[in-house]
C-alpha cells in the first residue's frame, strides 16, 4: 500500500482530509483515515477535475487562467484555437505581451491589478484586436478573481468573447437607417414648404375649411420629421455605401432648381443667385443637388438674425466652383477643418436653434471626393461662411 504524504505543516492536504472527516474507522485504516473511502474520494476529485477540465474545453469562447504577476497559467482549446497560438508560445508569459503588445493597454491592466487587489470583477471590456489570418476582430473581455486550492494562490480567470460580427450587423444596421432617414428628411421638408405656401395661399382666400385640412397635415409632417430626427438621434448612424446614377447634366438647370425649392421652405430668408454658368457635369444629379441643398438649409440655418444668401457660380476650366454665402453665426479656424467630420456639431448643445447631427456635411463631402471634386469653407466667427465645392465639367 502506497503512503500518503503529508505537506510540510504536518497535514494532508485540506480537501482530501476535510472529506474523509467524520466517517467511521473501518478496518483498513491509516493515520485514522479510512483507506476506501479515501480512495472513493480521490476517484471522485479525479473525476470533478475531468469533468471540470472537459467542460471548460468544450465551452466554445476563449478562456485563459492569469497569475498574480499577469502571466498566463493555462488556457483552454478554444483559446489557442481562436488567437492561433500554441501553448508554448503562451505560457508562463505576460499576458499583455500577447500580439506584440496590442493589449498592452494601462486601462486594461489596471483593472486587472485591482482584480488582484480588490477580488472585484469586470465585465464588458472591449478592445480591437489583430488576430493572425482573421484580422482586426472586436473583443469582449470579462474577468474574475478565484483561488487555486492546490497551492492557495490568487489567479484570474479571463473570458473572451468575439463580438466582431454581432458589432458588424450593429454597424451595418445603424448605416441602413441613417441613410434612410436622411434620405427621408428632405423630402419631407420640402412638402413642409409647400405646405406653408398652400397655407399662406389659403388664408387669403379665408377658406377655413381647407386652412384646418392643410393644419392637420402640418402636424403630421411635424410629427414625422420629429420622429425621423429621433431616430436620427438615437442610433449611432453612419452613412455610407451610396449608390450613384451617372448622367450628364446642365449644372445651371440644377442650381436654379435647388434654389428654388429651397426659397420655398424659408420665409425668412432671400436666396440670391449671382453667375449663371454654362457647363455639363458627369455624374448623379440627385446627389449633387442633395449638395447644394445641405449647404443652403445650412445657411439659412446658421445664419437666424440675417436675410440674405448668396449662390455663386463659376467656371475654373476645367472646373465649376458653386459657393454658398451666408451671413450668421460662422464658423472659427480651428472648427473649420473640423466640420465635415462625421457627427461634428458645433451647437450641439443648443438643439433647439440649431437642430441636426453633424452627417449633412460628411455626406456631401464624400458625394463631392466620389466625383473627384474638393470641398472647402472660408468663414469668419460672427460674420458668416461659404461653403465652396468644385466639380470636373464634362468635355465634350
Ligand atoms: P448638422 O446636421 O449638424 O447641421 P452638418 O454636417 O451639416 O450637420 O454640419 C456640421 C456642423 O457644422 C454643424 O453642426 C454646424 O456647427 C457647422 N455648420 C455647418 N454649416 C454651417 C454654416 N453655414 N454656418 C455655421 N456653422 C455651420
Amino acid at each position: 500500500m502506497k503512503r500518503i504524504k503529508k505537506n510540510s505543516n504536518g497535514e494532508f492536504p485540506a480537501t482530501l482530509k476535510e472529506a474523509v472527516q467524520g466517517k467511521d474507522q473501518s478496518s483498513s485504516n491509516l493515520f485514522g483515515i479510512d483507506i476506501k473511502h479515501f480512495k472513493h474520494t480521490l476517484d471522485l476529485f479525479k473525476y470533478s477535475l475531468d469533468y471540470a477540465e472537459a467542460i471548460v474545453n468544450t465551452v466554445r469562447e476563449p478562456l485563459v487562467i492569469l497569475n498574480k504577476n499577469l502571466q498566463v497559467i493555462t488556457a483552454n482549446r478554444a483559446f489557442y484555437q481562436t488567437f492561433d497560438i500554441l501553448p508554448e508560445k503562451l505560457e508562463n508569459r505576460p499576458f499583455y505581451e500577447l500580439g506584440g503588445g496590442e493589449l498592452n493597454i494601462p486601462k486594461f491592466r489596471t483593472l486587472l491589478h485591482r482584480v488582484l487587489r480588490r477580488g472585484t470583477s469586470f465585465n464588458d471590456f472591449e478592445i480591437e484586436y489583430h488576430i493572425p489570418h482573421k484580422g482586426k476582430r472586436t473583443l469582449v473581455l470579462n474577468a474574475r478573481k478565484f483561488y487555486r486550492q492546490i497551492n492557495s494562490t490568487q489567479t484570474i480567470l479571463l473570458a473572451i468573447e468575439d463580438v466582431t460580427k454581432q458589432r458588424d450587423f450593429e454597424k451595418q444596421k445603424d448605416e441602413f437607417a441613417s441613410v434612410i432617414m436622411h434620405e427621408l428628411k428632405t423630402p419631407v421638408s420640402t412638402i413642409n414648404g409647400y405646405l406653408q405656401l398652400l397655407e399662406a395661399h389659403l388664408s387669403k382666400r379665408d377658406d377655413k375649411k381647407l386652412l384646418d385640412y392643410t393644419e392637420n397635415m402640418g402636424d403630421q409632417v411635424m410629427r414625422l420629421t420629429s420622429l425621423i430626427n429621433g431616430l436620427l438621434n438615437s442610433s449611432k448612424i453612419r452613412a455610407v455605401g451610396f449608390e450613384y446614377h451617372e448622367r450628364i447634366f446642365d449644372i445651371n438647370e440644377l442650381i436654379v432648381e435647388t434654389i428654388k425649392n429651397i426659397q420655398k421652405t424659408t420665409k425668412t430668408h432671400h436666396i440670391a443667385q449671382e453667375g449663371r454658368v454654362v457647363g455639363y457635369v458627369k455624374g448623379d444629379r440627385q446627389r449633387i443637388g442633395q449638395v447644394i441643398m445641405n449647404l443652403l438649409i445650412n445657411a439659412i440655418r446658421y445664419s437666424p438674425n440675417a436675410e440674405k444668401i448668396i449662390v455663386r457660380t463659376s467656371i475654373k476650366d476645367p472646373k465649376v466652383i458653386i459657393s454658398v454665402e451666408d451671413f450668421g453665426i460662422g464658423i472659427s479656424k480651428v472648427n473649420q477643418k473640423k466640420v465635415f467630420e462625421r457627427f461634428f456639431r458645433l451647437n450641439g448643445t443648443n438643439e433647439e436653434t440649431y437642430y441636426g447631427v453633424g452627417l449633412g456635411l460628411d455626406i456631401s463631402s464624400q458625394i463631392i471626393h466620389h466625383y473627384k471634386g474638393k470641398i472647402w469653407i472660408d468663414s469668419v466667427e460672427g460674420k458668416g461662411s461659404t461653403f465652396n465645392f468644385s466639380l470636373p465639367l464634362y468635355q465634350t
